[in-house]
């Protein structure tokens, strides 16, 4: 069993009331980690320990910012087979899934790293003679980042790299379901020799999140706060963050649109499709949640995608054979998926493959016709449940794609790159790829939805803009005439 400690101030420590938790694996219900519970009197340590290192950490160089970034991603690929097998442990995930967000945390690492000399500014021309005016960044402050378990490795990395490569310090909190798994990535910074209290790690109760989220927000030290979660919690987080004017970037639900027009090359699709669909059980904010497909390759492309998602393996991802889907997170996920299938089923949908699951190893399902009245045609599964949606004409389809409240991450698939470019220009989405599939960041990218999904941008230049303060500064270099 793994046990977990918070990181406040360089320390390894338990929760000060001494209170821990348990996460439990998914399929086996064994307890997995013991983590320490933070207390709102810890949670507040980290945010006092971040601010008294902002003070010199924020004068750092770039070179040496740099050089710890990229030794922490040394430090994060030393530890692949400890997050696979963590990830594996807490959340069910396979070792692809797990090595991927191995390969792309450290991907985010250096990436961060090689921004650390793009935080740059400006010479704006100003009317008064002799006045330099300058427009610079600077480091914000103590940011506090806060991601879920569904990516850990990633979602985690992601919500403190740049904010370090721009001289803040963080507090990382990260989610009760996998505190061991996003303990490693605090290992792995601690490791890489960053200054103490430049990055702090708090874990809380499940039943403590609310309180310790809100006593960090309101601590006047903390200048910027990111979240991705679920859409419900990030309502709860942005409404705590306007009330105390902080900044905040939320990377909330989706429900992303696959879109297969008429002169779309089938095969393509169909890889795309069951890529983007079935990526660790369909449990990434950027999954494919809808298949929407122009009638007339509707059977074809159905009959194909079919055949393919039959054949996924599934099971025990703590096995022998590799597996492409996991064990889902836990029993509320079933209940919701085959709520879904019930649902659509009763309502006229067709089911393809899969079907409801007894436990949390849930098969790859599709269910064809669906319609705007079936809960899967709005409803974000967050599980190996998806819908097709069959439309008639590029018209439809783009009203289709639109008909939803989320929008991050959304996919065209056509032969006339023109045309399909059209439809992508008018998807209502943060995040839209012609010919790709919905699921693929890249560190240096700007990734970020719009409507229910969110707003704000983390991943390259765009991260600095959201982890600095844009300052106005001028230089009088003679002497200024007043009118009085
Ligand atoms: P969640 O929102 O249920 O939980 C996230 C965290 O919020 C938890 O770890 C918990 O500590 C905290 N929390 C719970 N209640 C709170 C409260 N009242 N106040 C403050 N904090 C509270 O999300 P989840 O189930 O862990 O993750 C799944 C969701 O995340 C999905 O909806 C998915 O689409 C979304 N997601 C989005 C992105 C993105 O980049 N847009 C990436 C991954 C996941």
């Amino acid at each position: 069993m793994f046990e977990v400690n918070l990181l406040i101030d360089g320390k390894t420590v338990p929760s000060s009331s001494g209170a821990t938790f348990e996460r439990r694996n998914p399929l086996s219900g064994e307890v997995v980690s013991r983590a320490a519970a933070a207390t709102i009197d810890d949670v507040r340590a980290a945010v006092d320990a971040a601010a008294r290192a902002f003070v010199s950490w924020s004068q750092v160089g770039p070179g040496e910012r740099r050089a710890r970034l990229l030794k922490a991603a040394d430090a994060v690929e030393a530890r692949a087979g400890q997050f696979i097998e963590a990830m594996a442990s807490e959340t069910g995930a396979s070792a692809s899934w797990g090595g991927f967000n191995v390969n792309l945390a450290a991907g985010v690492l250096r990436e961060a790293a090689a921004l650390t000399t793009q935080v740059s500014g400006e010479v704006i021309p100003s009317d008064i003679p002799s006045s330099l005016a300058l427009a610079v960044r600077q480091p914000a402050g103590v940011v506090l980042g806060m991601a879920p378990w569904n990516a850990p490795v990633i979602l985690g990395m992601r919500s403190i790299a740049v904010p370090l490569a721009c001289g803040n310090t963080v507090v990382f909190k990260g989610s009760e379901l996998c505190p061991r798994t996003q303990g490693l990535i605090v290992e792995a910074l601690n490791e890489a020799g960053f200054p103490p209290g430049v990055v702090n790690f708090v874990v809380s109760a499940p039943v403590d999140a609310a309180a310790v989220v809100e006593a960090m927000i309101a601590h006047t030290a903390v200048r910027r706060v990111n979240f991705t979660g679920s859409t419900r919690v990030g309502r709860i987080i942005a409404t705590t963050c306007a009330q105390h004017l902080k900044p905040v970037v939320l990377e909330l639900g989706g429900k992303a649109p696959l879109v297969v027009l008429d002169d779309a090359n089938i095969d393509a699709a169909v890889d795309g499709a069951i890529f983007g669909a079935f990526a660790n059980s369909g449990q990434i904010c950027m999954s494919t949640e809808r298949i929407i497909v122009d009638a007339r390759i509707a059977d074809n492309f159905a009959i194909r995608l079919a055949a393919r998602a039959r054949a996924l393996p599934l099971g025990d991802p703590r096995g022998k054979d590799p597996v492409v889907l996991g064990s889902v997170i836990d029993m509320s996920t079933v209940a919701r998926c085959n709520a879904l299938i019930d649902d659509a089923i009763e309502k006229g949908a067709r089911l393809l493959c899969g079907g409801k699951a007894t436990s949390t190893l849930m098969p790859a399902t599709l269910l064809d016709h669906v319609t705007p009245d079936m809960m899967i045609y709005r409803e974000e599964s967050f599980g190996p449940v998806k819908p097709i949606v069959r439309v008639h004409g590029v018209e439809e389809a783009i009203a289709c794609a639109n008909d939803n409240e989320y929008g991050l991450s959304a996919a065209v698939f056509g032969s006339d790159l023109a045309r399909a470019l059209e439809v992508a220009k008018r998807i209502e989405s943060g995040i839209c790829h012609v010919n790709g599939p919905t699921v693929h960041d890249e560190a240096q990218m700007p990734f970020g939805g719009v409507k229910a999904s969110g707003f704000g941008r983390f991943g390259g230049r765009a991260g600095i803009h959201e982890f600095t303060e844009l300052r106005w500064l001028t230089l009088q270099t003679t002497p200024r005439r007043y009118p009085f």
